[in-house]
């Protein structure tokens, strides 16, 4: 799996992941970054992302497949160690019409509530 890392100077996720705007990390390693959301919509709303900057789930390939099956592998984890056992959600916007606001590839982990039933 790749380790090359894609900066974009520009972008809010970018920033977090070097540390030129703090965050609340929650999990880090070679090739992704997990840290809470500044505005939770659950009592457990944690985002994951990938180190090298990959704008939405539009741009996954086989070239970056390896690195989503880890950040899912990841996902999984933290949503243990928040010990979300009555269950969880994870989430990733693309695009205008679901409400990206940050184009740097994120999921978004939800739990710790009774989540609503609408998805759309
Ligand atoms: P999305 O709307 O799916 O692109 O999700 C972007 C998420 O980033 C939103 O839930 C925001 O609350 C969150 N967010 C924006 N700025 C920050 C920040 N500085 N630290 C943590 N989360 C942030
Ligand atoms: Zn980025």
């Amino acid at each position: 799996m790749s380790k090359d890392l894609n900066h974009d100077a520009d972008c809010l996720f970018c920033k977090i992941i070097n540390g030129e705007i703090p965050s609340n990390k929650v999990y880090e390693d070679d090739l992704c970054y997990a840290f809470r959301d500044i505005d939770p919509q659950a009592p457990t709303h944690i985002l994951v992302v990938p180190r090298t900057h990959v704008a939405s789930c539009a741009e996954i390939t086989g070239d970056n497949a390896a690195l989503v099956g880890h950040i899912f592998t990841v996902i999984a984890r933290i949503a243990a160690r928040e010990k979300l056992a009555d269950g969880w959600r994870v989430v990733s916007n693309v695009g205008a019409d679901a409400g990206q606001t940050v184009p740097h590839l994120h999921f978004h982990i939800l739990g710790g509530k009774r989540l609503s039933d609408r998805m759309g």
